[in-house]
């Protein structure tokens, strides 16, 4: 059978800081190295409501607080409530730093100017001020056992068969809170998360996952890139069998960073 799916790539120009866009190169290789014909759609400012809703795969990436502004102002009510059907429908997301912020309530910049978010997660995000530390470095998070990410019948190991712990870069100003911390999507093992205080890192709803984890996120956690693309699949088709890929090289990108940081992965 002949798979296709349409990635929806939300504003490639403005979101897409720290290599976000490594990110949709791996989904799309990964889609081709399957023979599964994948499109990149990109959803620039002023894209029709009826491109998103074509999409199996959403995601958005990193931005500086102006691009997020824009950005804030293009999202009319139409497109917010179409966003929030599509994640609720279960369609597979994932959300980088500034576009993960962009999901909740709001997102209140260091001069106090808030911008304000889709309210589709029920989270805000606020900067602390210009005199603390942004909070920047490499990270380690253990993903969340709820979620479906991580195979509930194997103990939590760092096989790659299972996705278990997942390495990236964080540089964020914004610190975020969750009103529901169980809905977390990881566990800050090194780093500091959602507001380095909590020991949160990021969100997941549904197959929607809101992170701080650039790197970016993909390439070091190819694991995470195959859930998206099967639950996409899985969404259209009906249960599709995933083929198996030699993981050999990015198992060790990712051994290599979580042993510069202490972790042994
Ligand atoms: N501008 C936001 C902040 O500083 C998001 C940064 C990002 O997307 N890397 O928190």
């Amino acid at each position: 059978m002949n798979y296709t799916l349409k990635i929806g790539w939300l504003y490639p120009d403005l979101m897409n800081t720290y290599g976000d866009r490594g990110n949709i190169l791996v989904l799309q290789k990964r889609c081709q190295w399957r023979n599964i014909d994948v499109e990149i759609k990109h959803l620039d400012v002023g894209f029709l409501d009826t491109e998103l809703k074509a999409c199996d795969i959403l995601f958005m990436g990193g931005a500086q607080d102006t691009q997020q502004m824009i950005v804030s102002h293009d999202f009319s009510a139409n497109k917010t409530t179409l966003l929030k059907e599509l994640v609720e429908a279960g369609t597979p997301g994932l959300f980088i730093c500034g576009a993960y912020q962009f999901l909740g309530q709001y997102y209140k910049e260091a001069d106090g100017t808030k911008i304000p978010g889709l309210s589709i997660l029920d989270l805000y995000t606020e900067h602390p001020g210009n005199n603390r530390k942004r909070l920047i470095g490499n990270i380690i998070i253990k993903v969340n056992s709820q979620w479906s990410l991580v195979d509930r019948n194997k103990p939590i190991t760092n096989k790659p068969s299972t996705i278990s712990y997942l390495v990236g870069f964080e540089n964020h100003g914004g610190m975020t809170y969750l009103a529901d911390k169980s809905l977390s999507f990881g566990k800050v093992i090194k780093g500091f998360g959602n507001n380095g205080r909590d020991e949160t890192e990021g969100i997941m709803y549904k197959n929607s996952i809101g992170t701080y984890l650039h790197g970016p996120i993909l390439p070091k956690n190819p694991k995470l890139a195959d859930f998206l693309i099967q639950k996409a699949l899985t969404k259209k088709y009906g249960k599709v069998k995933l083929e198996k890929l030699d993981d050999t090289l990015e198992n060790k990108a990712r051994s290599v960073i979580a042993k510069r940081l202490g972790t042994a992965l």
